[in-house]
């Protein structure tokens, strides 16, 4: 699907998009990892075909240049080297920054650890400081990362704050709690480097709207919103309730699983978001639910374009 409208308006198509100075398109997915996705996840409905990298890695690499994001915010890579190499040749340049202990390492045939990964348009942006963090809970460190990147907008030398991380899976309140603490976790490290520049931080929360960490992220002293929650036009009930459906459906062998776990937050004071992609509907995503010989990974894709407010009420 090409189309970008805020969730009741416009629609932008991507091939009518033309990279501005004054805006960035942010793209935001969590690729399903090679190794997990095959020995780990047990998807029970999808096909074996599917989730051959054969064939999934050119799905995935399609998935990511059709919206000609500005910035890409990745989770769960376990092929770096191969996505550098590719999206190089589309004019991107990228960092990754993999789990201490991943999972992957725990699998036959695994290509690595899988981790976080950044890229962004190298004609639209140089890059001025890049830093990594392993996040803690209660100052011990946890498997967990984030990465955070500073780049400049060569145009107008206007820089942004970037980061992506991807918190502790799985569902339980101790769990809940753990990832409330890596997000804090991730404010402090943010709040060190981003200063009062426009902020971006993307990825896989791993937490329904309803847990603590949500809270958290809107409430910090950044004064972040949600992108898609934003784009849902009803402004009068809290951010959580306008949060899309869904942002991963699968099938395991415990049964169904749909909800929404995957964020872009946002600074409000420098940031506006303008239009976000819609996720496929139902009827798109198949009785069997992805990954798919369709789609590549059992996360939707977050596709939203900002603009930079430049602020023209100055003080004296
Ligand atoms: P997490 O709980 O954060 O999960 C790791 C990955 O598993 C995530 O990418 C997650 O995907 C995926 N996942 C979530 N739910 C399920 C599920 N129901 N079935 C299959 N996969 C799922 O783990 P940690 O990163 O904290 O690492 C786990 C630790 O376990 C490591 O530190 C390692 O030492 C240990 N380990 C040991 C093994 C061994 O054989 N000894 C094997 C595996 C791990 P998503 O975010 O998309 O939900
Ligand atoms: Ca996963």
């Amino acid at each position: 699907g090409l189309k970008f409208r805020k969730l009741n308006a416009v629609t932008k198509v991507c091939s009518e998009y033309t990279t501005s100075p004054h805006t960035i398109r942010v793209f935001q997915w969590n690729i399903l990892s090679q190794a997990l996705g095959t020995m780990n996840d047990n998807f029970v409905r999808c096909p074996d075909e599917a989730l051959d990298w054969n064939h999934r890695k050119y799905l995935i690499v399609e998935e990511i240049v059709e919206y000609c994001p500005d910035v890409i915010c990745l989770q769960e890579v376990d092929h770096f080297n191969f996505l550098k190499r590719v999206l190089a040749t589309q004019g991107y340049t990228g960092m990754f920054f993999p789990k201490p202990d991943s999972p992957c390492f725990y699998i036959d045939g695994n290509n690595g650890p899988d981790g976080c990964a950044v890229f962004f348009r190298s004609n639209k942006f140089e890059l001025v400081r890049a830093e990594t963090r392993i996040l803690e809970i209660w100052k011990i460190q946890s498997n967990q990362v984030a990465l955070l990147m500073i780049l400049k907008v060569k145009e107008t030398g206007e820089e942004i704050c970037v980061v992506t991380t991807h918190l502790k899976a799985r569902h339980s309140a101790l769990l809940a709690t753990l990832r409330n603490e890596q997000g804090k976790d991730l404010l402090e490290f943010v709040q060190r480097y981003a200063e009062d520049r426009p902020l971006i931080i993307a990825g896989d929360f791993n937490a329904e709207p309803s847990e603590p960490i949500y809270s958290t992220m809107l409430n910090s002293n950044q004064s972040l919103a949600s992108a898609y929650a934003e784009t849902n036009c009803d402004n009068s009930i809290p951010s959580a309730t306008r949060e899309p459906p869904y942002t991963t459906w699968k099938i395991r062998d415990e049964g169904e699983i749909c909800h929404t776990i995957d964020y872009v937050f946002y600074s409000r004071n420098n940031l506006d978001i303008d239009s976000v992609l819609e996720f496929p509907t139902e009827t798109d995503i198949g009785a069997d639910r992805v990954p798919s010989l369709i789609y590549p990974s059992d996360h939707f894709s977050l596709v939203c374009d900002f603009s930079i407010r430049t602020n023209s009420c100055d003080t004296f």
